[in-house]
């Protein structure tokens, strides 16, 4: 599994035939609260409201005609939307509880969805039975090359939009999204730091990158898309020498940053939308007098949420 900046290059040539560059956008008030130069990169405005989509559409164009995942958010969209847009089969396994909302989301495009297992494990467990007996291709959300190269496009963009930024600052679940931050950085803007923030109810990505071996957490966040209970290998060893920094925020503190996002930059984040810019609010004296892009991942907030 090797994954390499010319891998990113070639999967720019696929989004951007389905995918406009996404806006990257400046709010002064956001700047005057923060100290720092904000710029926020809006992947809530992509169609499945999710930078994963990049992901999706770049794996599915190599002709893979049916695959099944294990999903329970916007992973599972991505897939769905890129196998309709392909014409292929798709199905997604999500555990027994998953939201009506969820599920629906991921039908819309198509695809099956198979409700099983008490948890994501439980579900990856029959996605891999799945699979086994079918034929399609097991999607894992984060040890998949495709999806990186795939979402490293939006880091092209940033630095395209902004060769001089000191900082961008990514949502790390599984850490496909960093990863790629990493690899695209290194070859666009060496100087940039690339650094890492997820839910302190959740660290297992966090604490595998710090303790150098995976390792399995607690998974009690309410912010879906920074909800893993383990780390993953491919974008780990990535990011081991490469990440300038990861830090923690907490769910409260990202709800913050979510109202922050509503009434300073006319902006409907997801939870994970907004922990970059909790990060930059939490620790300002890491960020002050710096040019620093924040990546709004995603606005697939549900109607709890959002009330
Ligand atoms: C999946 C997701 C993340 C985390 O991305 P990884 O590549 O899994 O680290 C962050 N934000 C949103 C909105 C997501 O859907």
């Amino acid at each position: 599994m090797e994954f390499t900046y010319a891998d990113v290059r070639a999967a720019r040539e696929i989004v951007r035939r389905h995918l406009p560059p996404t806006p990257m956008w400046r709010y002064p008030l956001l700047d005057e609260l923060t100290g720092a130069t904000v710029f926020v990169k809006h992947e809530n405005t992509q169609p499945v409201g999710a930078f994963k989509v990049r992901g999706g559409l770049t794996l599915l164009a190599t002709g893979v005609r049916d695959t099944v995942t294990y999903s329970t958010g916007n992973h599972a969209q991505s897939l769905a939307y890129a196998s309709h847009v392909h014409g292929a089969r798709c199905t997604v396994v999500m555990p027994a509880g998953a939201s009506a909302e969820r599920a629906d989301a991921v039908r819309q495009w198509g695809a099956e969805v198979v409700l099983k297992g008490e948890d994501l494990g439980a579900a990856q467990a029959h996605a891999e039975e799945l699979a086994a007996t079918t034929g399609a291709r097991l999607v894992s959300p984060g040890d998949t090359p495709e999806l990186l190269a795939g979402v490293g496009t939006l880091y092209q963009e940033i630095f395209e939009a902004e060769p001089d930024l000191d900082a961008v600052v990514v949502p790390i679940g599984s850490g496909t999204g960093a990863a790629a931050a990493c690899v695209v950085a290194a070859a666009l803007a060496p100087r940039c730091r690339v650094i890492g923030v997820q839910s302190a109810s959740s660290p297992a990505a966090h604490d595998s990158w710090r303790l150098g071996t995976l390792q399995t957490r607690p998974n009690r966040t309410t912010v879906a898309g920074l909800a893993t209970g383990r780390g993953f290998a491919l974008p780990q060893r990535i990011m081991r020498d490469r990440l300038a920094d990861f830090r923690l925020v907490s769910d409260e503190e990202i709800a913050a940053a979510r109202r922050l996002l509503a009434s300073r930059a006319h902006t409907q984040a997801e939870g994970a939308g907004a922990a970059a810019l909790a990060l930059v609010t939490k620790f300002p004296e890491m960020f002050a007098g710096l040019r620093v892009a924040v990546v709004c991942t995603g606005g697939n907030a549900d109607p709890h949420e959002l009330s």
